[in-house]
């Protein structure tokens, strides 16, 4: 029996699955090089020509099949391809150098690309090194055509597979079909990378990250992932198969018991109405935000946008984005964060010392004025809706609300000028994620109709741990007394001054946490779709009365620790039931 190993990465996309290793190796094109003779020179140009042509309608065949089968605006970087295909200087430089060098397309097209990418590659930013796995992707589609050659592709995959691949580009990872993937594994990719957002989109688990994996694992092994702890186990010995199928099992049963929540409304016991509300990071998400019964879009994260695509969607892609969001979410509300570029989003050449200190959120907006307000034009627009709110990322001075509101105001004159209808009675709220921001509360209040915290960043920012490394994540806790008093205050600030508010980080969808913030006084929930079920079936468990004794007391300890195991024994107390749904 060979040795159980376990493989550790990054966890992208949550869940759990075993299944059959499919090694997903993009087949490499062979290009060998031909002299052409100079008669045959345009017959060459004009064969590189239609190869351009017959990947763009390729291209578009994927993209007509993304849509109808997910809808939205899923396939939108193919758009990005298609425009990286027919990039003109590419195009021509490669004809350019077919009649300078007498060579064969595949050739010359192969060496042209070579060098744009490796030039790409040595950027240090992780967006552009990103941006090369697009470029590969169109060109070896165009090379597989210039040779006659049909396409691998990942539509093949034998159901009961875990994808293991170095990397799964852009369209291929569009293409995965959930039905018969059950998770994927790869050696590249990061937590904005195209296979963490599809992975997330399609609800599989996904680990990414795992260094050297291609090596040390074979086609046809079988493996246990764990999206939730970002791990790939390899050969699992028995104990592990069955102490996972009995997870497996408890899930599954679990997600079958809570799935009536998904209708039903958010209240207490008692007759409280919560909202609760989706975090989604793209357009489709929206569906799962309605199957699992969200009350609304609590948090558009409206930076994925940039990041899947080259460059900056225009004014009237975004608006077409947040339109046919606020419709589809009808009569509820949409929240749309303005960009948060920047921290590990990082999009740019610029490379910092402490990205999540740095020029990030709010203040590559205000840096970067005609950016954005590209953005806020299109949320305006859009707004005729009368659903949808907008949010602003990361304020942490009073200044920078005055001057975001300056842009704001103006960006309204200038729509009303043009006769551009929007809403005049638009809410504006910030996000409350860093300790200045929550200590300033009281004068911020007065400025915005609501805030949302932000929990995971708070809690980064206040403990000065960073949410992104796996060396001190023991260190990150949202329990953390001192996170829990900025909360406390938050909330009363944002009620003494008459304003609702919210919160929006991954402390709004943990069950232990549930019935202290509610005790606390929050309105709003809003978290990742597919744990609604199982917030709102706390939600109509618990009690107003009980919860704010519970909350008093939470804040009176010195440990996260202290505060976890007194929030479980106090939820056994009052709230039986609720422990089954605490991991
Ligand atoms: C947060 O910081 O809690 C939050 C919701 O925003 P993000 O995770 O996108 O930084
Ligand atoms: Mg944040």
């Amino acid at each position: 029996m060979a040795r159980e190993k376990i493989f550790k990465g990054i966890a992208v996309s949550k869940g759990i699955a075993q299944g059959t290793v499919f090694i997903y190796a993009t087949r490499k094109v062979e290009v060998f090089q031909t002299p052409i003779l100079s008669i045959y020179l345009k017959d060459e140009t004009e064969r590189f020509d239609r190869a351009i042509g017959k990947t763009e309608q390729d291209l578009l065949n994927i993209q007509q099949r993304i849509n109808q089968e997910i809808g939205g605006n899923f396939a939108a970087f193919l758009d990005a391809q298609i425009m990286m295909l027919k990039d003109k200087e590419l195009v021509q430089l490669v004809k350019d150098t077919i009649i300078q060098e007498k060579k064969n397309a595949e050739f010359i097209y192969h060496k042209v690309v070579s060098d744009y990418a490796a030039k790409l590659g040595e950027s240090q930013d992780q967006y552009f090194q990103e941006r090369v796995a697009d470029i590969w992707d169109v060109a070896t589609r165009v090379l597989r055509n210039l040779l006659g050659l049909t396409h691998s592709s990942i539509v093949d995959v034998s159901s009961g597979s875990i994808v293991v691949a170095h990397d799964i580009s852009p369209s291929e990872a569009a293409l995965i079909n959930p039905k018969t993937v059950l998770g994927i594994a790869t050696e590249g990719g990061g937590r904005t990378s195209h296979t963490a957002i599809t992975a997330r989109a399609l609800e599989i688990p996904a680990v990414l990250g795992i260094e050297g994996l291609m090596e040390k694992i074979e086609n046809g092994e079988t493996v246990i992932l764990d999206g939730d702890r970002g791990m790939l186990i390899k050969n699992p010995s028995s104990g592990r198969v069955h102490s996972y199928k009995i997870a497996i099992k408890k899930d599954r049963e679990l997600e079958k018991a809570l799935s009536p929540y998904c209708e039903m409304p958010s209240r207490t016991k008692d007759d409280r109405h919560i909202d609760v509300s989706a975090n989604i990071e793209f357009f489709s998400e929206y569906i799962h935000a309605r199957k699992y019964g969200a009350e609304g879009i609590g948090l558009f994260r409206t930076e994925f946008m940039y990041l899947t695509r080259r460059g900056n969607p225009t004014e009237d892609e975004q608006f077409r984005v947040y339109n046919a969001l606020a419709q589809r979410m009808k009569p509820y509300p949409v929240i749309i964060r303005t960009y948060d570029l920047g921290g590990d989003k990082i999009f740019s050449e610029y490379r910092e010392a402490n990205p999540f200190l740095g020029w990030r959120a709010i203040r590559v907006s205000l840096d970067e004025q005609e950016f954005f307000k590209i953005q806020l034009r299109a949320i305006l627009r859009a707004s005729v809706n009368k659903n949808i709110k907008i949010m602003y990322p990361m304020i942490s001075t009073f200044e920078e609300i005055k001057r975001t509101h300056l842009i704001f105001d103006k960006t309204k004159k200038e729509l009303k000028a043009k006769k551009i209808p929007y809403d005049e009675d638009i809410q504006v709220g910030i996000m409350v994620e860093t300790p200045s921001a929550a200590l300033l509360g009281p004068h911020l209040a007065q400025q915005v109709d609501f805030f949302s915290i932000g929990s995971n960043d708070l809690t980064q920012y206040t403990l000065a741990v960073d949410r992104g490394n796996e060396k001190i994540s023991q260190l990150f806790d949202h329990f953390h007394p001192a996170v829990l008093q900025l909360i406390h205050s938050i909330i009363d600030t944002g009620h003494g001054a008459h304003i609702w508010v919210g919160l929006c980080g991954e402390l709004a969808a943990d069950p232990l946490a549930i019935p202290l913030l509610i005790g606390l006084g929050v309105d709003e929930l809003s978290m990742n779709p597919a744990s609604i079920p199982r917030a709102k079936m706390v939600i109509r468990t618990i009690t107003i009365p009980e919860c704010e004794k519970i909350a008093q007391e939470a804040l009176c300890f010195r440990t996260a620790l202290e505060v976890k195991k007194y929030l479980r024994r106090a939820i056994h107390q009052n709230f039986p039931g609720i422990e089954k749904v605490i991991k």
